[in-house]
This record gives structure tokens, C-alpha cells and sequence, in this order.
């Protein structure tokens, strides 16, 4: 499915690495959970690194944090710009002009919508968990209704969203800087995740759960 344009996410600068590919956002959401949520609090800028679930349907974007959170507080009253970025690797160019970032990046605008609803809570809240740790939801203890009261829960559509992914090597390859005889291409970086380090609190003979294996 297509993601339709709007005059706010339209690509004008590098558009060929836009995406107009519903299932490239969703790639993009699926692959990431930290995002930068900005809004503007007290008429000033604010960009708050933040976790973040994709909904199974895929239409909205969970996020949470304290009720007692600035940017929560306020994000539900405006329009907030929600972005989640991967860097691929570093384009090394023969130019330091050339130079560029391989990366899989989405915006989401919106106005978010504040979610009071005691079953969609929990469900926010547990698409949230899974979308970080499949399975931790079940393992974990639930929030008391004490937790839940001190969590504010907030759900963007995916509605209007732009993607950008540029992959490839540098652009000046057969440009005149070519026969400078100097080396360029891509660094890849790769996230992944390391060995377990146990809380040195654990009691003996408390084992990790399968998901995390
Ligand atoms: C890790 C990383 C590093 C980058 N470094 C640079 C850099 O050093 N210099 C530079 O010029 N650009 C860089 N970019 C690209 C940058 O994000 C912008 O796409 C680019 O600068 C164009 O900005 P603009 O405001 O002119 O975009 P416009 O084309 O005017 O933006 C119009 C709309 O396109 C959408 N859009 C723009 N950029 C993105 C994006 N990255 N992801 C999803 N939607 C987008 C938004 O909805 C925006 O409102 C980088 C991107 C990433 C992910």
C-alpha cells in the first residue's frame, strides 16, 4: 500500500531516497523501539528520545512515560513529529563533500492521542514491552493499578509518515574526483545485541527465560 503525501511530508531535497512504501515504514518501526519524539513545550522546542511499540494492525505508535512528563503532558494538545532512525554505515566519498550516511529513517507527524481506556492501556502497554522483548509481557509482572495510574500513554496514527532509506556506495565514482586514487565506499555498522549480564543481585539458579536466549 501506498503512503499518501501530504504537503507537510513530501520529499523536496534528496527525494530519491524517499519511499512512498507503507511496507517500507512498517520495516522501518519494526527494526527500531528508541524513537526522538519532538514537540514543542511552552512554545520552545523540545526532541525527548523515547521507546516506542507499532500496534499489530499497524496504525498507531504507542509511546509512555510519567504523567508527570513535560512532553506528554503537552504532546496531546499539538502536533508532535515522531522519528525513528538506523544507521546502515558511513558513505566514505573521495570528497569530504560525497560524504554521506547509509540509514533507514521515518517521521511520523500527528496529534497524539492520549489513551484512558483501562483494556487499551494494557494493550498499549504490552505492544510496547513486546516490541522490544518478544515475550517479556508474559514474563515480567504486570502493572499494579497503582503503575498504570503513574503512566501516561499516548497513541499516534501512522497515517502521515514519510520514509527516507539511502543505501549504496558514494555518488562520486565516476565523477572527476575518481582518478584521485583515493580508496572510498561504505563502513557498515550493525546493531546487535550482547551476552546477558545478570543483575549480581539474582538469587543462585534463577535462569534467563528462553526469550532472551
Ligand atoms: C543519520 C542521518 C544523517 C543525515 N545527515 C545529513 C546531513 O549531514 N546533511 C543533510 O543535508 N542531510 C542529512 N540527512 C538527511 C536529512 O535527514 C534530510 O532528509 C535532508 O537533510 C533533507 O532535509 P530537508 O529539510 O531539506 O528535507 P525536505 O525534503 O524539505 O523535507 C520534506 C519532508 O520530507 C520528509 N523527510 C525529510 N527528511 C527525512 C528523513 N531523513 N526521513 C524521513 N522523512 C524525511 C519529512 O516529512 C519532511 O517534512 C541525514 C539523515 C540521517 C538519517
Amino acid at each position: 500500500m501506498k503512503i499518501v503525501e501530504t504537503e507537510r511530508t513530501r520529499h523536496r531535497r534528496l527525494r530519491e531516497q524517499g519511499s512512498l512504501d507503507r511496507d517500507d515504514l512498517h520495516a522501518v518501526l519494526a527494526a527500531g523501539f528508541v524513537c526522538h519524539l519532538g514537540v514543542v513545550v511552552d512554545g520552545r522546542p523540545m526532541v525527548v528520545p523515547t521507546v516506542y511499540g507499532l500496534s499489530p494492525d499497524r496504525e498507531v505508535v504507542y509511546f509512555h512515560g510519567s504523567v508527570a512528563s513535560r512532553s506528554l503532558v503537552e504532546a496531546p494538545e499539538a502536533t508532535v513529529c515522531l522519528t525513528v532512525t538506523h544507521v546502515d554505515g558511513l558513505v566514505l566519498a573521495r570528497s569530504v563533500f560525497e560524504h554521506g550516511v547509509n540509514y533507514r529513517c521515518a517521521m511520523i507527524y500527528g496529534v497524539p492521542r492520549p489513551v484512558t481506556d483501562p483494556e487499551e492501556k494494557l494493550a498499549g502497554l504490552r505492544c510496547l514491552t513486546e516490541h522490544a522483548t518478544p515475550g517479556q509481557w508474559d514474563y515480567a509482572r504486570r502493572p499494579s493499578r497503582k503503575e498504570l495510574a503513574a503512566t501516561a500513554l499516548l497513541a499516534l496514527s501512522t497515517r502521515e509518515a514519510s520514509v527516507k532509506i539511502r543505501t549504496g556506495p558514494p555518488g562520486d565514482g565516476d565523477g572527476p574526483d575518481a582518478g584521485l586514487g583515493l580508496w572510498a565506499g561504505v563502513r557498515p555498522l550493525r546493531t546487535v545485541w550482547d551476552a546477558l549480564d545478570p543483575d549480581p543481585l539474582l538469587p543462585p539458579g534463577v535462569e534467563p527465560p528462553p526469550h532472551l536466549g
